[in-house]
């Protein structure tokens, strides 16, 4: 397996953007529990609240559990902000609407770095990938551009919001395509805590005898291996910054 560079740390304010509550979950939480440990600002903007994802709960009643899930899950691994914007889960579209609803989120909090799931067509070897998260990734890519531009939704630049074309890079947690990783061994048990967070969720999947703990470990020592540590997460690294 090909190695895996250290991710650059020398940031301060991250955004994770991702289209479901558990995605950051799947994977990217004990990294995000490292960097809040270093004193770095991370928030979550959770682009759908996840209300298609239980098959015996409406969606009225599941967007309510989900969101509560999302925010104690997000507490756990240090991070307060944690926002919602409503677009529908399950039938997210790529296109001028989304990128202009993540533009926003990213003048609002003028991040350096830009964190998302992965979005390539498949995941863990030949599993597709899910529609929202293709949609959500390139969308993301799209709103860093967009949210630096200030001709760019011009309508949003008002008293409060200025153009925000600091992003150094976008990192997609979890990518085939992965070329960096960040070591988690010492955050791992929070990732594990995160995502038992999602109690209702994981019931509602229906998966005989999962194991949070049991799964996270399998994919963090693979990641760990490549990377030259016991634990890992894996990130694809998308510069952004005209320099760069
Ligand atoms: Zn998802």
């Amino acid at each position: 397996m090909e190695k895996l560079d250290p991710l650059d740390e020398s940031w301060q304010r991250a955004l994770c953007i991702v289209a479901h509550p558990d995605d950051m979950e799947f994977g990217a939480a004990a990294a995000i529990a490292r960097w809040t440990g270093q004193g770095k600002w991370i928030g979550y903007t959770m682009v759908t609240s996840g209300e298609a994802g239980i098959d015996g709960l409406h969606p009225d009643q599941c967007r309510i559990v989900r969101e509560a899930e999302q925010i104690a899950s997000a507490h756990i691994v240090g991070v307060e902000t944690v926002d919602f914007l409503g677009l529908p889960d399950g039938v997210l579209e790529y296109g001028v609407p989304l990128r202009r609803a993540l533009a926003r989120e990213i003048r609002r909090h003028r991040p350096d770095i830009v964190i998302t799931g992965n979005f390539r067509d498949t995941f863990g070897g030949r599993n597709l990938n899910q529609a929202d998260h293709i949609a959500v990734g390139r969308a993301v890519l799209d709103a860093v551009r967009d949210a630096g531009n200030r001709w760019v939704f011009p309508e949003q630049l008002t008293d409060e919001l200025e153009p925000w074309g600091d992003v150094q890079a976008v990192w997609a947690c979890a990518s085939p395509l992965s070329t960096h990783a960040v070591d988690t061994t010492e955050t791992f048990a929070a990732g594990v805590a995160s995502l038992e967070a999602h109690a209702a969720y994981i019931e509602g999947l229906g998966w005989e005898n999962f194991d949070a703990g049991e799964f996270l470990e399998g994919i963090s020592r693979a990641t760990g291996q490549r990377a030259g540590v016991a634990f890992a997460a894996p990130f694809e690294v998308f510069p952004m910054g005209w320099g760069s």
